[in-house]
C-alpha cells in the first residue's frame, strides 16, 4: 500500500480508502470479511455516513481490537429520521447521531469529523453559521475529533469552504464525468437526465480551481462516487466513447491536484482486491487518455495531468511540473510557499528541458509542454 499525507492533519491515509456505504443491509459476515480484507491490504481510511445502528454496530464488530488501524472519517448531519436516509440541520439531532456513531462503533474518538453534504450555500450558512460548526469545533477541542471535514458535491461551495479555513479535509465527487459537468449543475443528477453530450466538453475550470485551491492550501481530498456509480464502466452509459475500468478511474482520481485518498466502495473481499490491484497495475493499464480524449477537439490543449507523455530522458514529471505551474498560474503568491517547495523538490524541472520533443508527440491532449517547462522555469527560477 501507498499512503499520503492528510494536510496538516498529522495522520497519512491509504490512497485506496474504503467507502462502506454497499455494507448497508449485509449480514455481519459480509462486513467482516470486506473489512478485513482492507485490513489485509493495509487501507487504513474508511468513510462511514450511514446512519443506521446495524451497519454501523456490524462496521465497529469488525474493528474491534484494531480500531487505532483505521481514520474513521464520520459524519455530522447523517440521519434515516421515519426510517428514511435524512440531512439535519438539527443540532440535538446532529449531536444524537454523532453520540450514537460513536456507541455503535464501539469507539470514542472519529478522526475526521466530517460536516455532512455541503452543496449549497443554504447549506453552508445552515452549518457553518450555526452552533453546528461549533459543536464540530467543542469535538475537536476535546479530542473527540481529530480534525474537522466536510463534504460536497458542488465545487463552488466547497471552494468556499476551502477557502474559508474552517475545514481541514474534503470530502469531493470526482471521477473524468463529473470533472467535465459546468460547476453550477448538480453533477449528482446530471447524468440520470436525458443530457446533451456536446456539452461535456472539457475539465470544468471551477473544478480544477477548486483542486489546485485544495493542493494550495494543503486541504487534502478523500474522494467519493470514483466510478460515478458504475456509469464510466458501461460504454451504454458513459458520457465518454468508450468504458472505463475500476483501475483508470482511481488513476483518474489519484492524479487530480490534492488529492490523498479515493475510497472505493466494497461489499467484499474481492471488490477490496479488485481496488488493490491498481497498486500493481502496468502503467498502460491505468492510461485513461484515450477513453477521455475522443470526446471533443475542445478538450485539447490543457493537461489533465495524466503522465501520458512519459517517460522523459531527463525525468522530469511532467504532470507535477505542470500542475505546480498551473497553480503557480492562478496565485503567484504561491511561488515562495508550498507549491513553489514542492516545485523545488522534484528531481528534475522546466529548466532541465532539453526541448527533444518527445513528450507533445505523445500527449493526445495536445498540450505545448516544452513552453510550460519554459513558464515553469521562468516562474520558479529553475
Ligand atoms: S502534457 Fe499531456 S500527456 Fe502529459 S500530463 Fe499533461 S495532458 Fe497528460
Ligand atoms: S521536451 Fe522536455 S519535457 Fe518533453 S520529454 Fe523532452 S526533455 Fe522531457
Amino acid at each position: 500500500m501507498r499512503y499520503r499525507k492528510l494536510g496538516n492533519t498529522g495522520m497519512a491515509a491509504s490512497i485506496i480508502g474504503l467507502g462502506t456505504e454497499h455494507l448497508d443491509g449485509k449480514e455481519y459476515a459480509i462486513v467482516k470479511e470486506t473489512i478485513g480484507a482492507a485490513m489485509d491490504h493495509g487501507i487504513n481510511i474508511m468513510d462511514v455516513f450511514m446512519p443506521g445502528h446495524e451497519v454501523r454496530q456490524n462496521i465497529g464488530k469488525a474493528i474491534r481490537g484494531n480500531r487505532n488501524k483505521f481514520i474513521i472519517q464520520g459524519h455530522i448531519g447523517s440521519t434515516d429520521i421515519n426510517q428514511q436516509y435524512d440531512i439535519s440541520r438539527d443540532l440535538d439531532t446532529c449531536k444524537k447521531y454523532f453520540q450514537n456513531l460513536l456507541t455503535d462503533l464501539g469507539t470514542d474518538y472519529i478522526d475526521v469529523g466530517m460536516l455532512f453534504f455541503i452543496d449549497t450555500e443554504k447549506h453552508f450558512d445552515e452549518v457553518f453559521n450555526t452552533e453546528i460548526y461549533s459543536y464540530a469545533r467543542q469535538l475537536k477541542q476535546k479530542g473527540v475529533i481529530r480534525a474537522i471535514g466536510a463534504s460536497s458535491h458542488n465545487p463552488i461551495i466547497a471552494t468556499k469552504m476551502v477557502e474559508s479555513g474552517l475545514i481541514e479535509l474534503l470530502m469531493f465527487s470526482i471521477n473524468p464525468a463529473f470533472d467535465m459537468v459546468p460547476g453550477d449543475i448538480d453533477a449528482l443528477s446530471y447524468f440520470d437526465t436525458d443530457y446533451d453530450r456536446n456539452s461535456i466538453l472539457e475539465i470544468d475550470k471551477k473544478r480544477l480551481d477548486l483542486y489546485r485551491t485544495c493542493e494550495k492550501l494543503n486541504v487534502p481530498i478523500t474522494v467519493m462516487k470514483t466510478l460515478a456509480g458504475g456509469k464510466l464502466l458501461s460504454q451504454e452509459h458513459s458520457p465518454f466513447s468508450k468504458a472505463l475500468t475500476v483501475k483508470q478511474c482511481i488513476h483518474y482520481a489519484l492524479t487530480r491536484p490534492a488529492v490523498a485518498s479515493v475510497l472505493v466502495g466494497s461489499q467484499s473481499r474481492k471488490h477490496v482486491e479488485e481496488a488493490v490491484s491498481y497498486l500493481n497495475a502496468e502503467q498502460d493499464d491505468l492510461d485513461y487518455t484515450a477513453a477521455i480524449s475522443e470526446m471533443n477537439s475542445d478538450f485539447k490543449g490543457s493537461c489533465v495531468y495524466c503522465n501520458h507523455c512519459l517517460p522523459c530522458p531527463v525525468g522530469i514529471d511532467i504532470a507535477a511540473v505542470t500542475k505546480y505551474l498551473d497553480i503557480a498560474i492562478m496565485d503567484p503568491s504561491t511561488v515562495n510557499k508550498g507549491i513553489g517547495q514542492h516545485y523545488r523538490e522534484l528531481t528534475a524541472h522546466g529548466s532541465d528541458c532539453i526541448k527533444c520533443g518527445s513528450c507533445e508527440s505523445k500527449c493526445p491532449f495536445s498540450v505545448s509542454v516544452m513552453d510550460n517547462m519554459d513558464e515553469a522555469a521562468r516562474i520558479f527560477g529553475l
